[in-house]
């Protein structure tokens, strides 16, 4: 199995100081399988994402991308080798314009393509994600959901082997919602390999193959969707949230 696996996490720690925030959490995710991190608030996820990326070093346990242990490398490594974000309260150069935005990606990403190519692969992302002829607006002049596109067409623009996504639905009204729902859902139809943080339950519903789920830092359960979600432990995890 383990060969198989695009991602695997073995035995993950991360401790500040006194608080084990992930406490030997193993997974994996099969290449082309859309993975539900959940879990209730406080309980791990983001921490388990920053530690895939590589924005903070585990304190115990290996991450393997494609088999290739990348936990000990630094984060702009790990972006090259394939690993793509969004971030839970977008981040991007509000100065900056869609396609510059987006370009960046291409640049320090796992294609890191250059100049014209970076600039066309750009263009067709923003396209893609619903922001034809808006290339030259500046990001910070968007409304939130046109940020969190031009946020997904960054992390695609680097063609990434796994695209983390941390709550990328969050905030979005329901019409919105529906669109996001769309757009995950066609890069799961293309074969992408991606785990989503997501609190938006039909989400997970709708579009997750499998899903993990934390709480106090531990992985309580894994599997379907619909079993684990009807798991006892899981539902008391959320009723204590
Ligand atoms: P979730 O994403 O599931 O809401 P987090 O991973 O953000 O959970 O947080 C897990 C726990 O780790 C929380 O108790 C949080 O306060 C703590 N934590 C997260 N980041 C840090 C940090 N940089 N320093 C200290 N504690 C942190």
């Amino acid at each position: 199995m383990t060969e198989a696996a695009a991602l695997s996490v073995h035995a993950a720690r991360k401790a500040f100081g006194g608080l084990v925030a992930v406490n030997d959490v193993s997974f994996e995710v099969r290449p082309g399988a859309l993975l539900g991190l959940i879990g209730p608030n406080g309980s791990g996820k983001t921490t388990m994402l920053n530690l895939i990326s590589g924005a903070l070093k585990p304190t115990a346990g290996a991450i393997e991308l494609g088999g290739e242990r990348i936990s000990d490398l630094p984060a702009h490594r790990i972006a090259q080798r394939g690993v793509a974000r969004t971030f839970q309260l977008v981040r991007m150069l509000p100065a900056l314009d869609a396609e510059e935005n987006v370009m960046a990606g291409a640049v320090f990403g796992h294609t890191r393509l250059w100049g014209e190519d970076a600039r066309k692969r750009a263009r067709d992302l923003l396209d893609r994600v619903g922001l034809r002829g808006r290339a030259h607006v500046p990001v910070g002049a968007f409304t939130y959901i046109d940020q969190k596109r031009v946020e997904l067409a960054r992390a695609l623009a680097s063609d990434p082997r796994v695209l983390l996504l941390d709550e990328w639905l969050a905030g979005l009204n329901p019409s919105e919602l529906k669109i996001g729902i769309a757009l995950i859902d066609e890069l799961r139809r293309e074969g992408r390999t991606i785990i989503m943080v997501e609190h938006v339950m039909d989400a997970i519903r709708e579009l997750c193959d499998r899903c993990v789920v934390m709480s106090g830092g531990q992985k309580i359960a894994e599997g379907g969707v619909a079993e684990t979600l009807s798991d006892p432990e899981v539902v008391r995890a959320y009723l204590g949230d």
